[in-house]
């Protein structure tokens, strides 16, 4: 569908697509399918792919996502909405690495016709250093040591080949805590070699804008590295409320375009496409 069809030009941000979507079955978010799948629509948002926290039936912190047996629902409800109109729907899933992730999540991934896959980390030595309610334990870490721990395992995620992105690449900055410039360049650059080799993107996430640190995912650093790399970027909300289906779009998009980017990557059964940035 071309954009024009939407009548959305004029606000160039929202022809966007939003890959990054949660639904209620995660058990920390609000709202349907369904719902999302309308806010999208109103909004005049060409596509979003829904990207909910995988299951894992290893034990991995059960506490925020669907259980397996779950599965089939959200299958079902992202499916039921595939043939509305308007906004097109993908069907993908946020799933974690951690160590030993691979022997639930290669066969289950390789099993489901995702069209997309987006790879993160919320857990460093089993403390989840993005969850508020242990915001606490950043007080008696070294901030860079961290830091470095948490991008080992980006580097092995990269390494599993089993996703197609890295979602909200900085995430441990969430509550301001952050290594000095010097120090995340030096720690940051293997970790995005290693995604150009291997063909990945990297989420532009502006959730972060609604965290403490008030900033997108990544910074514009990381994002410059990136870009001097050429690794494709897509778009994200992290909405895990409705209301939240594209927030900020304008600024992720002029965050992009000040990076060097002229373009971002749409991505379909698993398989991505460059297209032209929209103009800011
Ligand atoms: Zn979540
Ligand atoms: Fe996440
Ligand atoms: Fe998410
Ligand atoms: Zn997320």
């Amino acid at each position: 569908m071309l954009n024009s069809e939407l009548g959305t030009l004029g606000t160039p941000h929202l022809n966007l697509p939003d890959y990054h979507i949660h639904t209620a079955l995660c058990g920390h978010a609000e709202g349907e399918a369904s719902d999302y799948g309308s806010a999208a629509k109103k909004k005049g948002i060409p596509e979003i792919c829904f990207t909910d926290h995988a299951p894992n039936p290893d034990g991995y912190d059960p506490a925020h996502r669907m259980r397996l047996e779950q599965f089939s629902l959200y299958r079902d409800a992202v499916a039921n909405i595939q043939d509305d109109g308007g906004t097109r729907v993908l069907f993908g899933i946020e799933a974690d690495y951690y160590e030993g992730c691979e022997q639930f999540l290669k066969p289950w991934l390789e099993s489901q016709r995702f069209d997309f896959v987006l790879g993160s980390v919320h857990f460093i030595d089993g403390w989840g250093f993005d969850n508020p309610e242990e915001r606490h334990i950043w007080d008696s870490v070294n901030i860079s040591a961290t830091w470095r721990k948490y991008f080992k395992s980006i580097m092995r995620l990269v390494d599993t080949r089993l996703f197609d992105a890295v979602g909200h690449m900085d995430i441990p900055k969430k509550f301001g805590h952050r290594p000095p410039d010097r120090d995340l360049k030096e720690m940051v650059q293997p970790v995005l070699d290693r995604l150009a080799e291997a063909g990945m993107g990297m989420e532009l996430n502006t959730s972060g804008l609604r965290k403490p640190v008030g900033e997108i995912y990544p910074s514009p650093v990381i994002l410059s590295l990136a870009r001097e790399r050429d690794i494709p970027i897509c778009f994200g909300s992290d909405a895990h409320s409705p209301g939240e289906v594209g927030a900020d779009f304008d600024l992720a998009l002029k965050l992009a375009h000040e990076a060097g980017y002229r373009d971002y990557f749409r991505i379909r059964q698993r398989k991505m496409e460059r297209l032209p940035l929209p103009e800011v």
